[in-house]
């Protein structure tokens, strides 16, 4: 059994001055006053382009992301690797403006296929549907609804996009990921990957991955369908598993639409689902690849455990474990150490836009009940430890 509370290999990456630096983070976003404050103000500053990297850049901005470039980001993704993780470059861009900003996304989302080609370090690479889309064309595709003329050329323009990432990604042997996003949009993207998911998955390889959400109820039925898919088929399902991010807002949503929500009423429907997806994934490992992208040291251990069970090799390709850089690294790298396939996310952009990736972790830290106070404890004892192992 991985101990998951060992810090020294937790934050072995990590020297004195990041670690007091994350100590002072984590004490900061335990306080939901403070971030709701500082996420308000950093949204004022952006809007009057008011400068504040002076204050993210040596705080957040180091302790969650890799730097602005790929190649700024080199030096943290070789040293997870010394310690046996894996990197992930997550480019971070929010929902595209114009058709410039979707173009300099493919662009760049490229140039991280291409590294990861050259990169034993870098095993997938990812991005985000909505960076490369016209929202509203896409929600309209999800509600199946008619598109015009217009509407319908931004759509192909999507799909012809995302099939020139995807058939890289085959080239370069590395999978590529679709970020799971928002309910309303989410149809639409599950159609276009289900696309590139039949072009580009072999009948032991996938290159293209979906996220599910598990936190949605339906999810497992999806699941299920995609299984379905596979056998008749002929080719490997590429998933992402996460519980999901937006739960809030989708309930907000629901309820404003006069829809029911699309969200288990409570944590243990998610938790359950999640779990499950797990269970189905590995007994059906011929036709799902698995990407377990979680915190939650239950669902960590459940994949363990099922790995075992079903007498898999812990370094089997077809299954990743993953964190966000900056959280759970005592889950990260136990895990690694133990010998399973772990990989970081790592995002990089610039300060401006990163700050809303930055603003929901510190959001999320302080949503989830414990999240922070066992981060922070786990820091904390990391400290004396150290200055312990000095006397
Ligand atoms: C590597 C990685 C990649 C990710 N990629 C994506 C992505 O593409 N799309 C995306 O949406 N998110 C993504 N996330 C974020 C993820 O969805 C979760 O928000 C986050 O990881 C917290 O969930 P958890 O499993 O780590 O842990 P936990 O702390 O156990 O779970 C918290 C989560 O449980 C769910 N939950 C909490 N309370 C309730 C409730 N009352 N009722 C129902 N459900 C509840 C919510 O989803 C909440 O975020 C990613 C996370 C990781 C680690």
């Amino acid at each position: 059994m991985i101990d998951f509370s060992n810090t020294e290999i937790a934050f072995k990456v990590k020297s004195n001055g990041e670690l007091k630096n994350a100590r002072f983070l984590f004490s900061m976003i335990k306080h939901p006053w403070l971030v709701k404050f500082l996420g308000g103000l950093s949204n004022f500053a952006l809007k009057i382009h008011f400068p504040i990297g002076w204050i993210i850049k040596p705080t957040l901005y180091r302790h969650f992301v890799g730097g602005e470039t790929i190649e700024e980001c080199v030096p943290t993704a070789e040293k997870l690797f010394k310690y046996k993780v894996y990197s992930l470059l997550d480019y971070s861009v929010e929902a595209a403006k114009n058709e410039k900003a979707m173009g300099d996304t493919a662009a760049e989302i490229r140039r991280g296929i291409d590294f990861a080609a050259k990169h034993d370090y870098v095993p997938y690479t990812v991005f985000k549907p909505s960076a490369l889309a016209n929202t509203e064309v896409l929600e309209k595709v999800s509600k199946r609804e008619p598109l015009n003329d217009e509407e319908k050329a931004t759509f192909d323009k999507f799909i012809q996009r995302v099939d020139v990432l995807c058939a890289a990604a085959e080239q370069s042997g590395k999978p590529i990921m679709f970020d799971a996003e928002d309910y309303c949009i989410q149809q639409a993207i599950d159609d276009v990957t289900e696309q590139m998911m039949a072009k580009y998955n072999t009948k032991d390889k996938a290159n293209v991955f979906n996220t599910l959400q598990m936190y949605r109820h339906d999810r497992l039925y999806y699941l299920k369908h995609l299984i379905e898919i596979s056998k008749r088929d002929g080719y490997v399902i590429g998933c992402k598993y996460v519980r999901g991010a937006y739960m809030e807002k989708e309930r907000e949503r629901a309820a404003k639409g006069g829809y029911p929500s699309p969200i288990y009423p409570d944590k243990q429907g998610t938790d359950n689902a999640y779990n499950e997806a797990l269970r189905l994934s590995v007994e059906n490992i011929d036709h799902i690849h698995i990407f377990n992208g979680t915190h939650n040291e239950e669902s960590i251990k459940c994949l363990i455990d099922l790995i075992e069970k079903h007498k898999l090799d812990k370094k089997d390709k077809r299954i990743f474990f993953s964190q966000l850089y900056g959280m759970s690294d005592n889950l990260s790298f136990n895990t690694a150490e133990a010998g399973y396939n772990v990989v970081k996310y790592l995002p990089y952009g610039k300060i401006r836009n990163v700050l809303p990736y930055l603003i929901r972790r510190a959001e999320e830290n302080t949503a989830i009940a414990g999240q922070t106070t066992r981060e922070l404890s786990l820091i904390k004892e990391e400290v004396k430890r150290r200055k312990a192992a000095k006397k």
